[in-house]
C-alpha cells in the first residue's frame, strides 16, 4: 500500500501546533486587529494607518454562530470529494479573536447535531484525496 502524500488546500492558511490545528491569522501591530486570511498591506480599521503585521496562531475554539447544509458542490479554491458528499457548513465566533471564521464540519456531523452557541474546536481532516494525494482542510468540530 502506498501512503499518499498529504497537502494543504490552501498552503498558509492553517497549521498543526503541539496543542493540536490552528488557523494562521494576522494581528495589526499598531491597533491589535485580528484579521483572517492574513491581511499584509494596510489595517483595514478605518481608525488605523497601521501597515505592519504579524503572524498569530489563532483561538483553536469558539462558538457556533450559524451554519448550514452545503447541499451543492462549492466553488473553487474548494476542492470537492469527488463523488460530492453533502456537508455541513459552520461559521464559528472564535473564543479570544471574537471574529467568524467560516469552516466545513467534520464528517459524520451533520446540522441536526448543531446548536447555535455550541462550543466548536478547530481539527484538520481530509477534504477530498485522488489516488496519491489526500487535500487536507481545517474543519470544525462539536467540542466537549
Ligand atoms: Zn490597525
Amino acid at each position: 500500500m502506498t501512503r499518499k502524500t498529504e497537502k494543504p488546500f490552501l498552503e498558509g492558511w492553517f497549521a498543526q501546533g503541539e496543542a493540536g490545528a490552528h488557523l494562521l491569522g494576522s494581528r495589526c501591530t499598531s491597533c491589535g486587529t485580528y484579521y483572517f486570511p492574513r491581511q499584509a498591506r494596510f489595517c483595514r480599521n478605518p481608525a488605523c494607518a497601521g501597515e505592519q503585521f504579524e503572524e498569530v496562531p489563532l483561538s483553536r475554539r469558539g462558538r457556533l454562530w450559524s451554519y448550514t447544509d452545503a447541499c451543492y458542490q462549492p466553488p473553487e479554491p474548494f476542492i470537492a470529494a469527488d463523488p460530492y458528499l453533502p456537508f455541513a457548513i459552520a461559521a464559528v465566533e472564535l473564543e479570544q479573536e471574537q471574529m467568524i471564521v467560516l469552516g466545513p464540519v467534520v464528517q459524520g456531523v451533520d446540522v441536526a447535531a448543531l446548536t447555535v452557541g455550541m462550543p466548536m474546536e478547530l481539527v484538520v481532516e481530509t477534504l477530498s484525496e485522488t489516488a496519491t494525494e489526500r487535500h487536507l482542510s481545517w474543519k470544525w468540530k462539536p467540542a466537549p
